[in-house]
């Protein structure tokens, strides 16, 4: 681990220039010894780190939490850097490509968290996704610490070859710290069942024996659980549902929008318009569709089967203009994190916003939604079905234990409304937001977690 914490050291000090095939074109080295002594957090700052540590430092001041767990906390225990060589089919060169596995606290179990493919994934937003994983399993109540990994790459031009070399490599160079009983990676953006099945074989063909229990979000064939791919996107729903029935109104009456038509924001769609409400209009990169009257998701997912984009669908007419300021009742960003933010905070007009992705909306962006009268349901609850169907293929896998469908979808309902009944009930003693309840059941449960391991050594 020493060796792995000096990588990540050197390679944050050095800049790095991408040309569009994510090839390294120029390595800047800047002096950083001295630096190091006295630089603390710097090593994984982002846009996105920050936020998140400024989030935490707020609940911690509001719980007055140990002065010694604050600190520690804010940093991962574990970051892995990795290089690796890449051939495109149609090119002799060869590319490098940087990978990151980032684990936070390892003190509760093992670590979970997904894998992102995406061209601007650095150490800053990973360790920030990592201590957000946290939080997540915290909240839900789950035995893991958190995780986050990723490799920068635009999956979207790969074929399917040279997205399988790359998930193949990067996987080996994880082996030292991923195992079924130490890190758990899992499905994000740009990844998908398929990447999983190769992580699962590619870690198999090295350990020797069938490990299935090393990813979650594979494909059933594989040991993946049934309801894995549709939890994060349902649990998203049934928890909006609960929220809205606190403030006396109705899922089923609502205009729902959604941003992104992958695996959180199909599944959200869907759930949503089996409960009866109308999903006015989705996006994804390819453009949106608008139906005032409801598009039928069904028949979107008979589309999106054959068509690259939701763009097209004949139960709707194609919309140009920015689908996140489209008047409605429940707002779902499903796709990427940052979407919301103080410069068109104003222009949405929601009475709910469910978080469906990882950090959708930044802290200005926040209050100034929540000064407008939105209830926000965060991401580290709105999103925890994922982790949680996750949980429960891993339990499946190490346990040799089969569920039903239907035994699966109770549990995970279960669990989700259970856990936003209690944040709930800490919003309404503290007087607070639910992002703010959510964080004080969190982080406190990690920190109880690591005061009474106490120290090593
Ligand atoms: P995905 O790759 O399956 O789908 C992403 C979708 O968003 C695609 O339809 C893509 O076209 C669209 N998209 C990307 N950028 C966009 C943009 N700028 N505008 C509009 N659409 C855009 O990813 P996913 O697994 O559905 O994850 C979506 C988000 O949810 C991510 O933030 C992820 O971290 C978070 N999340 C996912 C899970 C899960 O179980 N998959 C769990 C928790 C959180």
């Amino acid at each position: 681990s020493n060796l792995i914490i000096s990588l990540s050291f050197i390679f944050n000090n050095l800049e790095m220039q991408c040309d569009k095939k994510n090839k390294i074109t120029t390595f800047l080295t800047k002096p950083i010894y001295d630096e190091l002594v006295i630089v603390e957090n710097n090593l994984f700052d982002s846009h996105m780190y920050k936020e998140v540590i400024k989030q935490y430092d707020e609940v911690s001041d509001l719980i007055n939490l140990d002065s010694n767990i604050r600190e520690r906390l804010k940093l991962p225990q574990r970051s892995l850097v990795v290089t690796f060589p890449f051939r495109r089919d149609e090119y002799d060169d060869v590319e490098t490509v940087v990978g990151y596995r980032v684990q936070h606290v390892l003190s509760m179990g093992p670590t979970k968290g997904g894998i992102r493919y995406a061209p601007d994934v650095n150490l800053g937003e990973v360790t920030a996704l990592a201590i957000l994983m946290s939080w997540k399993s915290a909240i839900v109540g789950l035995p893991y610490g958190g995780a986050k990994g990723g490799v920068a790459i635009d999956p979207n031009p790969l074929t399917r070859a040279e997205k399988q070399r790359v998930t193949r490599r990067y996987t080996a160079e994880l082996l030292p710290i991923i195992g079924v009983d130490k890190d758990i990676p899992a499905p994000d953006l740009g990844t998908d069942e398929q990447t999983m099945a190769w992580i699962m074989d590619t870690y198999s063909n090295f350990v020797g024996s069938p490990q299935p229990g090393i990813v979650t979000g594979k494909p059933v064939s594989l040991g993946g659980s049934i309801t894995r791919r549709e939890s994060t996107g349902r649990g998203a729903v049934a928890v909006g549902q609960a929220a809205m029935e606190k403030i006396g109104k109705n899922y089923k009456d609502s205009r729902v929008v959604i941003q992104g038509f992958g695996n959180v924001g199909r599944y959200a769609a869907l759930d949503s318009y089996e409960r009866g409400a109308k999903v006015i209009a989705v996006n994804d990169l390819g453009g949106a569709v608008f139906n005032k009257d409801g598009l039928n998701i069904p028949e979107l997912f008979k589309h999106i089967a054959k068509n690259p984009s939701v763009k097209g669908f004949e139960g709707g007419e194609d919309y140009e203009g920015e689908i996140l300021e489209i008047e409605c009742d429940v707002l779902i960003p499903a796709a990427v994190g940052g979407v919301i933010t103080s410069s068109n905070a104003e222009k949405i007009k929601t009475n709910v916003l469910i978080e469906g992705a990882n950090s959708p909306t930044t802290l200005n962006a926040d209050k100034i939604l929540r000064e407008n009268g939105v209830m926000i349901i965060p991401d580290i609850l709105a999103n925890a079905g994922g982790i949680t169907a996750s949980y429960f293929e891993w339990v499946q896998n190490t346990q040799n234990y089969l569920w039903k469908e239907s035994e699966l979808h109770e549990k995970l309902i279960d669990v989700m409304i259970t856990s936003f009944e209690e944040v709930w009930t800490i919003s309404q003693k503290q007087n607070c937001d639910l992002r703010t309840a959510a964080l004080i059941k969190g982080i406190k449960r990690v920190a109880a977690a690591k005061l009474t391991r106490g120290l090593f050594p």
